[in-house]
């Protein structure tokens, strides 16, 4: 097979993405090379194309919510055959020696390669990993939706493990869109009492139908007011500054602020709001192959898919232009 791979590229910070084809030279021992069919789009790929966060090195191709099957294993592949279903998030790569991947904390590597910095993304015909970061599909999960789990679930997925939510927990999600509408189905096959908070009117009884039992207005400070000491866990998706003396008065005694949205400005914490209370602020990355796993089983059990928006890859700058305004409903995934 050749090594050309047939991408799309922006060259530019904000630039619209353009066919672009690289050569990916020889597929390592320990590599697969997935065939893509669908590839979700992320908030991240938008911050990444317009280097919001520093990093972006150009030509980039974003992509990192891929799911696809096996075209071709390197020597050294486990448990992994060409033709399998397979899906690919934020990371691609870890060094499976440091003690966190010993640990199972692969997504805590130190040497972890993620998707689309410093190599190219999932907005392509074919994408590369290491043989443990490709996780195999359960043939009864939908794959044409399934993309966004590997990136925008896992992540909203995972703090319900590492922290320990509870059925009986009452949480919160702020920021509805692509994250958050996942956590929405989570909590709630979950167990728990669950209330969104957003920013837009009409996406409150969307987020009922999604899975929460309330939902409140997120910028609305009188309206989280009287939420005060009442929730365990809240989690945030969105990726702006908001209230948070208010949000962490709405904590109950040991409840926790746990923020995976990137939001780009410092979060002031007086120590005397979290003391008090013993309170707790935390933050998240992604989820280890082995949480991404059980994440599939959870969804198959509980039929959780996200809800997708689907546009051709050759669409997809409209795609991005879709997502940027506000308006995907809730995850767009590209389809070739
Ligand atoms: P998204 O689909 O664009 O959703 C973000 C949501 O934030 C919006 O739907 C909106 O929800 C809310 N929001 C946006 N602007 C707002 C404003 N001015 N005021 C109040 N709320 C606002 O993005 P996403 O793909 O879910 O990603 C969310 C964030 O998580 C991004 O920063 C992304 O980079 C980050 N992320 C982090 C990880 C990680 O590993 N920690 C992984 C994936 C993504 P409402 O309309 O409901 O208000
Ligand atoms: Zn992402």
């Amino acid at each position: 097979m050749s090594s050309l791979i047939h991408a799309y590229a922006a060259t530019a910070a904000g630039a619209p993405l353009q066919p672009f084809e690289y050569d990916a030279g020889p597929l390592l021992p320990e590599q697969v090379e997935i065939s893509v069919e669908h590839c979700g789009i992320c908030h991240s790929d938008l911050s990444m194309l317009d280097n919001e966060w520093r990093n972006t090195q150009y030509p980039l191709v974003p992509g990192h919510e891929v799911v696809g099957s096996v075209a071709a294993v390197g020597d050294g592949v486990k448990g992994l055959k060409p033709g399998d279903r397979v899906g690919l998030g934020w990371i691609s790569a870890s060094c499976a020696h440091c003690r966190q991947c010993l640990g199972g904390d692969q997504h805590l590597c130190r040497s972890k390669q993620e998707t689309i910095i410093h190599r190219h993304g999932g907005f392509a015909d074919r994408v590369r990993c290491h043989w443990s970061w490709a996780i195999s599909l359960p043939a009864n999960l939908d794959a044409a939706s399934a993309g966004p789990l590997f990136c925008g679930g896992i992540t909203v997925f995972a703090p319900l493990v590492e922290f320990g939510v509870k059925p009986l927990d009452r949480v919160g999600v702020v920021g509805i869109g692509g994250l958050g509408h996942m956590a929405l189905m989570f909590l709630r096959a979950w167990g728990c009492e669950v209330t969104a908070f957003t920013s837009s009117e009409a996406k409150h009884a969307e987020a009922k139908k999604l899975g929460a039992h309330h939902a409140v207005n997120s910028t609305d400070k009188a309206a989280l007011k009287k939420l005060a000491r009442s929730l365990d866990f809240i989690l945030v998706t969105s990726n702006v500054t908001l209230e948070w003396g208010a949000y962490i008065g709405a904590l109950a005694p040991r409840g926790r602020l746990h923020v995976v949205g990137a939001v780009m400005e410092p979060i002031p914490v007086a120590t005397f709001g979290l003391m008090s209370g013993q309170k707790s602020i935390s933050s998240s990355p992604t989820g280890s192959p082995l949480r991404i796993a059980q994440m599939l089983d959870f969804c198959t059990r509980h039929r959780i898919a996200p809800l997708v928006e689907h546009y051709p890859m050759a669409g997809v700058n409209d795609a991005l232009e879709h997502l940027r305004a506000g308006k995907a409903r809730y995850r767009i995934v590209l389809d070739r």
